[in-house]
């Protein structure tokens, strides 16, 4: 069935790709005229022409060798979403490694830079880069929401059928891109990049193993590294995993949960160049309690009774015997009780269970009556 919808997608690119080609035709006739030329030739051609009068003639050889490599993928249009926070100086740079390695493999593709309330100079160096080329996109968010909400803007706005996920400090190597597609092309909905030999400090490298293992083992997802910036998907993924809070770093679980098949490929690492990090002690924290909600949500959300009502009649059991032991014990053989601390016990436990109870019955009504609301404001973007 995972086939088929990835066929299904793959067919209905190449069907949409004439009437996306056409109606920006339309509505940019003399735009395209004017930078191709090529306008009246067949649209598909037309697109390539369009690239290659951009740059110089030497690249002629490389155009003719496009359709192939698209085809080898088997995507019609790849998106790079790259959210980023302070990062002015890593901008330009990874713009241009983005291009090289995204150039040779695809004509059609778009990069996307998600601004998460950046505080420096990062939004003018993007606005350069897109007022230069217009396959640079952004979104700039009003403040600081996160990461997790710059992927998910980022991931709304995607328009390619494979989308790559990138961190913007030059730490992830664009270099890796089509050996992402390769193996997501063999067949996979979501594939992760896996830092095997990792430039972070030694304390990071630590505990990020020790996470690795714990989500390993509780989400069931056979991968690595889960957190890695370095990822690539079909769109599908992308447009149905809902990523807020910080649950980035948990985007293969929700993934592998939803039904999609999730791999995972080595990737290169390097030191982060310029900045800092952004994330600081409090992740190892944030990081465990979010494993908590991924499970819950996950697995519990449509069906909180289940959850909460499991451990309510666990406790409201067990207090139900205690209890019922000592009312034995004061009709039968005339023992005080009064004083006793398992009586204080079995109370407890049945009143605690009664509310895991009351707070199951309000989780349902509250599933029954919310609906999905962004979690961002958007200050400004050119999509
Ligand atoms: N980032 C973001 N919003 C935040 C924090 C981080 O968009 O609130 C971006 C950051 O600019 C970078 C990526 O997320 O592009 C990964 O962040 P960082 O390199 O600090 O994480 P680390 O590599 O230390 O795990
Ligand atoms: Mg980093």
């Amino acid at each position: 069935m995972e086939e088929n919808n990835v066929k299904q997608n793959n067919n209905s690119a190449q069907s949409q790709n004439k009437p996306v080609e056409k109606k920006s035709g339309d509505e940019n006739k003399n735009q395209n005229r004017n930078r191709s030329g090529n306008y009246h030739k067949k649209r598909y051609y037309g697109n390539r022409n369009y690239h290659k009068s951009d740059k110089n003639k030497g690249e002629k050889k490389e155009d003719i060798r496009q359709p192939s490599r698209i085809k080898k993928f088997g995507f019609r249009k790849v998106s790079i979403v790259v959210p980023l926070l302070n990062e002015e100086e890593s901008i330009k740079p990874l713009y241009s490694q983005i291009k090289t390695a995204v150039d040779s493999i695809s004509s059609d593709y778009e990069i996307i830079f998600v601004d998460d309330g950046s505080s420096d100079d990062s939004l003018k160096k993007i606005k350069e880069l897109a007022s230069r080329d217009r396959k640079v996109r952004y979104i700039s968010f009003r403040k600081n929401y996160g990461k997790s909400p710059a992927l998910n803007a980022g991931f709304d706005k995607a328009s390619g059928d494979a989308v790559i996920t990138m961190d913007a400090d030059l730490q992830d190597d664009p270099a890796e891109i089509p050996n992402l597609l390769t193996k997501l092309s063999e067949g996979y909905d979501l594939v992760s990049g896996w830092k095997r030999k990792r430039h972070d400090p030694f304390v990071k490298r630590f505990s990020s193993k020790f996470f690795n293992y714990m989500t390993r083992i509780m989400s069931g997802i056979k991968i690595h590294d889960f957190n890695c910036g370095l990822k690539a998907y079909r769109s599908a993924v992308v447009k149905t995993v809902d990523v807020h809070g910080e649950l980035h770093r948990y985007i293969p679980v929700l993934a592998g949960w939803n039904g999609f098949k999730v791999a995972e490929v080595v990737v290169k690492h390097h030191p982060r160049r310029y900045g800092k990090t952004k994330f600081g002690i409090s992740r190892f924290f944030k990081g465990f309690v979010d494993l908590l909600t991924v499970i819950f949500t996950t697995r519990y959300i449509k069906r909180p009774m289940h959850f909460f009502g499991f451990f309510g009649f666990l406790s409201f059991m067990l207090g139900f015997l205690v209890n019922g032991y000592l009312s034995y014990e004061k009709i039968f053989h005339g023992r005080a009780i009064g004083n006793r601390p398992l009586l204080f016990l079995g109370m407890l436990l049945i009143i605690v269970g009664a509310q895991f109870f009351s707070v199951g019955f309000l989780g349902e009504i509250i599933v029954h009556y919310t609906r999905d609301k962004k979690a961002y404001s958007i200050k400004e973007k050119n999509i």
